[in-house]
């Protein structure tokens, strides 16, 4: 439902591009000893005139930006600590309805200020400490109505383009000589994006994270496969980003991995479930659920404009049918797998328009592991003992699909790559 709108960066022709140089794009700090640190973040003013700032140990750059639909602000900043007090950006003042805060990238931290509608940025400054007092990240937002906002983007389009997705060494793929089939693991979200959140505040990026560094460490000991993962730490991978990996290391499969949450007037929840791509959600529970998935991108402020049209192609579509018949295989080995270790949802296998799981040549399911607001699931979810009884299972399976493949039964391999 993303894909109609069209997300621009905007500014003002740079003017908030501040302190680049000695502090710009080149520094790639990774060691937390001179990382900067933001301690508090405080709003004032109202709806016609917002103020944010945020309390940094020490002076950085910054760059801000807006977003549209949902109206947003974007601040990128380098790599910064937060230290923030608990809850903080949960709830919002004057123009400013909630923020959210985490790393990007190695070296790239980012600040996404929800706004209650259309705003632009007056002024973006950073104060230098004086005395006792921090350093200040100051932005003011002042309400403007939607046509001046587009108006303001459709000008910043002719003169910002939307970087270039670099390539990394992670894209390096299948080893030379290396026969066997690579396995992607995909831990969903990270970084700035949460995912879901338990009652108690356990976060679904993080315990998907642990569950597939456990999977491949096991798949890897198997001997039998090369893995990957589109993220092994805490940190903000593009949903287009992710399946771009899968495809350009000629991924045999894409495992994306995930846990679900109902708010509470949805009802009650358990279990596991399997999700394939199709055009058509197999039930309003999966549509709800792709959609929640889909918004990981919005969450954490990316340029959707930035991404490659998807091909229309008729081979792709081919190819998409072919590997449609390999997930769906896939995701029924894996049902029979699961049923022995882990509790399944009443309709285990199921199917929405996820993003993640569009490579057109790439056999891709997501696991739901359970339901971060079931009590009892999330206790299966935290435990050590589960995940090594559920990714038994998943090996298990990943041995029969790749059996199977080899033997020439299930759907044959599509030839092309
Ligand atoms: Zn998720």
């Amino acid at each position: 439902m993303f894909r109609g709108f069209r997300w621009r960066l905007v500014g003002l022709g740079g003017a908030f591009l501040i302190g680049l140089g000695a502090a710009g794009a080149g520094e790639r700090a990774t060691s937390s000893g001179n990382l900067a640190v933001a301690t508090d973040a405080r709003l004032g003013g109202d709806e016609s005139r917002t103020r944010f700032i945020v309390d940094v140990s020490q002076n950085i750059s910054l760059t801000a930006f807006t977003l549209a639909d949902p109206y947003r602000v974007v601040i990128d900043l380098p790599q910064v600590v937060f230290q923030f007090p608990a809850k903080t950006g949960e709830s919002g003042r004057g123009l400013i309805k909630a923020f959210r805060y985490g790393l990007v990238m190695p070296g790239g931290s980012r600040i996404v200020v929800d706004t209650k509608g259309p705003v632009r940025i007056d002024k973006a400054f950073v104060l230098d400490p004086i005395d006792s007092q921090p350093a200040r990240l100051v932005i003011d937002l002042v309400a403007v109505d939607r046509e001046a906002f587009m108006r303001t983007l459709a000008l910043e389009n002719r003169t910002r383009r939307p970087a270039e997705p670099k390539k990394t060494d992670r894209d390096a793929g299948a080893k030379a000589g290396d026969q066997r089939p690579l396995v992607m693991l995909d831990p969903g979200h990270g970084g700035i994006d949460n995912g879901t959140t338990a009652p108690g505040g356990e976060m679904e990026k993080s315990i998907v994270l642990d569950f597939a560094l456990s999977l491949r460490d096991k798949l890897e000991k198997t001997g039998k496969y090369q893995v990957a993962m589109t993220r092994s730490d805490d940190r903000f991978v593009p949903l287009a980003e992710r399946v771009r990996m899968a495809r350009a290391q000629s991924a045999a499969l894409f495992i994306s991995i995930h846990a679900d949450a109902l708010a509470k007037h949805e009802g009650e929840a358990r279990g596991a479930a399997i999700y394939t791509l199709s055009e058509t959600a197999s039930d309003a529970e999966a549509a709800r659920l792709a959609e929640a998935e889909n918004k990981a991108d919005v969450i954490a402020g990316v340029d959707l404009s930035a991404e490659p049209d998807e091909v229309a192609d008729i081979l792709i579509d081919l190819a998409q049918r072919e590997t449609k018949h390999f997930s769906v295989h896939f995701a029924k080995t894996l049902l029979g797998e699961l049923k022995t270790s882990a509790r399944l949802h009443k309709h285990p296998i199921k199917s929405a328009g996820f993003r993640v799981l569009k490579a057109p040549d790439v056999p891709s399911v997501l696991i739901e592991l359970g339901y971060v607001t079931s009590r009892q699931d999330l206790k299966l979810l935290t435990s050590e003992s589960w995940r090594a009884r559920a990714t038994d299972s998943i090996v298990q399976a990943v041995h029969t699909f790749f059996a199977k493949r080899l033997a020439g039964q299930g759907p044959v391999p599509p030839v092309e790559r």
